[in-house]
This record gives structure tokens, C-alpha cells and sequence, in this order.
């Protein structure tokens, strides 16, 4: 990685911005999570991959199960699928759990059980990205090597005043480059650092309300300066959003045993077991025997990152036969343990 040079050496230096972000999180930022006390790359991984999209406070039981099921990389890369995804049921973002269980398979079938040691290398792996891998670099190597994740973004895009449009490419590298530029000289203070800059996101420098009064690098940031920080980051291009109608059928025996059956490991859910799904009403009802009763229930929007599904339950009880298709009878005690979707799980609860 390239030293910390010209007008941004001193942010690297104690001095500067690296060294009050990392005498703040040593005094004030967040300690004492499980995945700090540690600078074994599994476990600093699996917490990294957790904590995208996920609160602290949620990940912390899934992340002491995980541990529990599969305390090392190996005992991960050889778990079933199946039983990953049902671990993991309820945290969402399904891709993450299921890159995870490639990743553990990577780390063992190419690496020899030992995660890389440099942010290059990790990036190569599934499901870890350049910040994810700048963060266990950095947390467990003290590789002298910046994270951006959105939080960050938005921190450094303010205390530098960096106006770039971040949807534009050439305008994210830029504020990787000043990122990088930034990172403190001594690697011993990387992982304070790293650390401090996701404390900073998450607890002072927040979306709407940035709190400059109590902010450690005050001093220093241009967005406050300016009197508007949360002009900045600059992001024009909006995420595009599509709609997609689809029929469930909740189809249950009368000892109240479902019929799942296993999606395709691509699309909507893949992997996951899931009522089956239907693009219409008309194929769903093509799908039971025609002396089975259905009705309909009401339907409810499910917001995914780039989608909002329209869901339409449909139930019908089948005192035998079971409906067309690939999949299986469960009991209760048999779907709760599965990696079911968050709405089939809540319909099936409720
Ligand atoms: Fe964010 Fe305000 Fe701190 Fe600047 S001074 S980094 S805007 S909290």
C-alpha cells in the first residue's frame, strides 16, 4: 500500500485526523463486542459479513450461534447448505450467508484452511468486498489499508468536503485514494482506527443529524466548517426500483404439517425452502386438485433491496394428496430450524 504522503501525511501523522479518531474510539468509541477481543480472521470476518445491513444488537445472538455450530472455518466449509441458511434465518440478505458458506469452502479448497493475510488477496473470495477486506486486514494484520463502507463514506465525504458525485465511478475511486491517504502511519493503530471511523458513522457523524458538538475531529471537518454537513455525501443516481406480483400457497395438511419446497439457487430466495410460488392466481390454482378448496388471504407489499414483491397468500387444506410439484410435508418442529424467507416464516407463524 502506498505511504501516506504530501498535505495528507499529517492526517495520517498523530497529529491529524488518524490520530484523534484513534485516541477517541480508545477512550469513547464501542468495545467489549465479541469480534473486537479477537483478531482471528474467521471470527472478524463472520462479524463483518453479519454486521452488513444488520444492527450490533441483532447480530449478536446470531453471531455467538454461528460460533457455537461452527467454531472454525473448516467446520463451516463443511456444514450443509441448509443447515447455513437455517442458521442464518431471520438476519436477511440471504446472498450473504449463502457467499459466506463458498467463502469458508474457498478459504479451505484454495488457501489451506488459513484466510489470506492482505486486503487483495481476501478480495478475491466470495461475498468480501474491498472494504470488507480492508476491515479484516486492517483488524487483524494491521495493514495499513482504508475502509469505505457507507458509513465511512459519508464521514470522510464530510470532514474532507469532498463534493464528488459518488455514483459516478471515477468519483468513488477519488475518495477511495484520499481514503487510503489518510490512514495512519503506524500500523499498530489500524485497528483502533478502522474501528474508530465505524464508531464515528454509527454514533456521531449519523445521516440526519450529525452530532459536530461531540465529534472528535470537529476541528478538522470542512462539512462543519461550511455549516452544512449533511450536504454532503453527494449520491444523484437513485436505486432502481421494480415491482414483482407473485401467489404463495400456504398449503397445510390437517395435522398442520406445510408443503415447502427448495427454491433455485438463483432468483428471488434462492436456496431458501419457501411455499411454493406462483406468477399468477390461475397457475397456483392449476397446482392443487380441483375438489381443494382455496382461499385467498390478504396480501401484503415485502420490500427487497431493489424490489417490492406484492405477495398473495393463498391457503387450502388437503386432507390428502399433496399439491404438483417438487417439495415436502413439515411439521412445525421440522420448518422452524430451516433458512425460510422472512414473509413465508411470519405467514407460517402467524
Ligand atoms: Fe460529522 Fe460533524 Fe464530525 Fe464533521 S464534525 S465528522 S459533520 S459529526
Amino acid at each position: 500500500m502506498p505511504a501516506a504522503t504530501g498535505p495528507d501525511a499529517q492526517a495520517g501523522g498523530l497529529g491529524g485526523f488518524a490520530g484523534q479518531v484513534v485516541r477517541w474510539q480508545r477512550a469513547h468509541g464501542r468495545s467489549g463486542l465479541p469480534w473486537q477481543a479477537t483478531q482471528d480472521p474467521y471470527r472478524v470476518w463472520l462479524s463483518e459479513i453479519m454486521l452488513q445491513q444488520t444492527q450490533v444488537s441483532t447480530v449478536l445472538a446470531y453471531y455467538a450461534r454461528f460460533l457455537e455450530h461452527f467454531p472454525d472455518v473448516n467446520a463451516l466449509a463443511a456444514a450443509p447448505q441448509d443447515e447455513v441458511l437455517g442458521l442464518w434465518s431471520g438476519l436477511g440478505y440471504y446472498s450473504r450467508a449463502r457467499n459466506l458458506h463458498h467463502c469458508a469452502q474457498q478459504v479451505v479448497q484454495v488457501h489451506g484452511g488459513r484466510f489470506p493475510r492482505d486486503a487483495a488477496t481476501l478480495q478475491t473470495l466470495p461475498g468480501i468486498g474491498r472494504s470488507t477486506a480492508a476491515a479484516i486486514a486492517a483488524f487483524c494484520f494491521g495493514e495499513r489499508t482504508a475502509i469505505l463502507d457507507g458509513n465511512v463514506k459519508r464521514v470522510l465525504a464530510r470532514v474532507r468536503g469532498f463534493a464528488g458525485d459518488l455514483a459516478v465511478v471515477r468519483e468513488e475511486r477519488a475518495l477511495w485514494d484520499l481514503a487510503q491517504a489518510m490512514v495512519p502511519a503506524d500500523p499498530a493503530d489500524m485497528p483502533a482506527y478502522t474501528q474508530g471511523l465505524m464508531d464515528l458513522g454509527a454514533t456521531v457523524c449519523t445521516v440526519r443529524a450529525p452530532g459536530c458538538a461531540s465529534c472528535p475531529v470537529q476541528s478538522l471537518c470542512a462539512g462543519h466548517r461550511e455549516g452544512e454537513p449533511t450536504r454532503y455525501p453527494v449520491r444523484t443516481r437513485k436505486l432502481k426500483r421494480s415491482a414483482q406480483s407473485l401467489w404463495l400457497l400456504q398449503a397445510q395438511r390437517a395435522d398442520g404439517a406445510v408443503w415447502l419446497e427448495k427454491r433455485p439457487q438463483k432468483g428471488v430466495w434462492a436456496g431458501l425452502y419457501c411455499l411454493p410460488v406462483f406468477e399468477s392466481h390461475e397457475a397456483l390454482r392449476a397446482a392443487v386438485p380441483a375438489h381443494v378448496g382455496l382461499e385467498d388471504a390478504a396480501p401484503f407489499v415485502h420490500v427487497l433491496t431493489h424490489k417490492d414483491l406484492h405477495l398473495h397468500p393463498v391457503r387450502a387444506v388437503l386432507g390428502s394428496g399433496s399439491p404438483a410439484g417438487e417439495g415436502a410435508w413439515f411439521t412445525a418442529s421440522e420448518w422452524t430450524p430451516l433458512g425460510l424467507p422472512a414473509p413465508v416464516r411470519k405467514l407460517l407463524e402467524g
